[in-house]
C-alpha cells in the first residue's frame, strides 16, 4: 500500500516537499540530480510502520547516531531529479526507518529507493537537532548560484564576512535569516569530514555554506529551510547586480542593522 494514502497529514509534508523541489528547479538550483532533502517524519508514524517489512538490507549511515533511534524520516533518493521529485515525490524518495544499532537504516516505502549520497550530512543534523530538542525537522542541500559564485571569492572566505555583506543588502535579509551563514571550507561531497563540518557550523546558523559547492539549510518545516536559503541567495543576487553596475554596494550600514535586529527583538541563537 502507498504510505501516503491513507494519511493525509503525511501526504501535505510531502507535497510540500515536492513543492519545494519545484521551486529549486525552476530557480537553476537543482542541475540533473543535484540537491538532497530530508524531513523528519516520525509524528506521523501510526504503530504499523514499526512491522512494515524492509524493503532493502539494512544500509550502514556510517557512523553511530543515538537519538536517531526509533525514527523515521524521508529522503530524497539518490541520482533522483528534483523536477521529477517535484510531480512524484514517492517514486524519487522513499521513507526510511532507523535500525535499532543507531547505526544502519532501512527503506520501507513505498518502493526501494536509495537515499542520497549526502545522507550523512543530513542525518547527522537530524541527529544534533533531536539531542537538543529542537522542534526543526527539515535539511536541504541545494546549488544556489549566486551564493556559489559568491563562495568563490577570497575575501568571503568566513562566516562573519559573509553574512554581514548578506544582511547589508536588504533588512529583510537580517530580519529573516538572523542567524546569519556559516562558512564550510571545501569537502569531499557525501563525505563525513563534510558532514561534521556542517553539523559544527548548523550548531550556530540555520545556513551553512559549502565552499565552491552550494548550501546545507535546516528549518522547522522544508518550506522554512527553503526560504532561508532564497533569502540568502537573493541578497547575493542584489550584491552581483550591484557590482555589474561597476562599483560596491554600499550596503545598510551597521547602525541601520543594529535598528533592525533590536526593533524586530531578532534571536542571536536558534529559538526552538
Ligand atoms: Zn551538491
Amino acid at each position: 500500500m502507498e504510505i501516503l494514502s491513507t494519511n493525509a497529514a503525511l501526504k501535505a509534508v510531502i507535497m510540500d516537499v515536492a513543492e519545494v523541489a519545484g521551486h529549486i528547479w525552476v530557480k537553476g538550483w537543482g542541475e540533473r540530480n543535484g540537491g538532497n532533502i530530508t524531513v523528519r517524519l516520525t509524528e506521523f508514524a501510526t504503530p504499523e510502520w514499526a512491522s512494515m517489512p524492509a524493503l532493502s538490507d539494512p544500509i550502514a549511515i556510517g557512523c553511530e547516531l543515538p537519538h536517531l533511534k526509533g525514527h523515521y524520516f524521508y529522503a530524497k533518493g539518490t541520482q533522483k531529479r528534483m523536477r521529477d521529485l517535484a510531480r512524484d515525490p514517492m517514486a524519487n524518495g522513499s521513507v526510511i526507518r532507523i535500525c535499532d544499532d543507531c547505526a544502519h537504516y532501512e527503506i520501507i516505502a513505498d518502493s526501494a529507493v536509495m537515499p542520497t549520497s549526502e545522507l550523512p550530512s543530513h542525518l547527522m543534523v537530524q541527529n544534533y537537532l533531536l539531542e537538543s530538542g529542537s522542534r526543526y525537522k527539515a535539511t536541504l542541500h541545494t546549488h544556489p548560484i549566486q551564493l556559489v559564485a559568491m563562495s568563490h571569492l577570497p575575501h568571503f572566505k568566513d562566516s562573519e564576512t559573509m553574512t554581514h555583506t548578506l544582511w547589508s543588502m536588504i533588512p529583510e535579509t537580517l530580519a529573516f535569516a538572523p542567524l546569519g551563514i556559516g562558512w564550510v571550507p571545501y569537502e569531499v561531497p557525501g563525505s563525513l569530514e563534510l558532514a561534521k563540518a556542517t553539523l559544527a557550523k548548523i550548531h550556530d546558523y540555520d545556513v551553512a555554506m559549502w565552499e565552491k559547492h552550494g548550501v546545507f539549510a535546516v528549518g522547522q518545516d522544508i518550506m522554512d529551510a527553503f526560504d532561508q536559503v532564497d533569502v540568502l541567495n537573493k541578497a547575493a543576487d542584489i550584491y552581483m547586480c550591484a557590482r555589474n553596475m561597476d562599483g560596491e554596494p554600499e550596503g545598510l550600514t551597521d547602525k541601520d542593522m543594529k535598528d533592525v535586529q533590536d526593533i524586530f527583538h531578532l534571536p542571536t541563537s536558534r529559538p526552538c
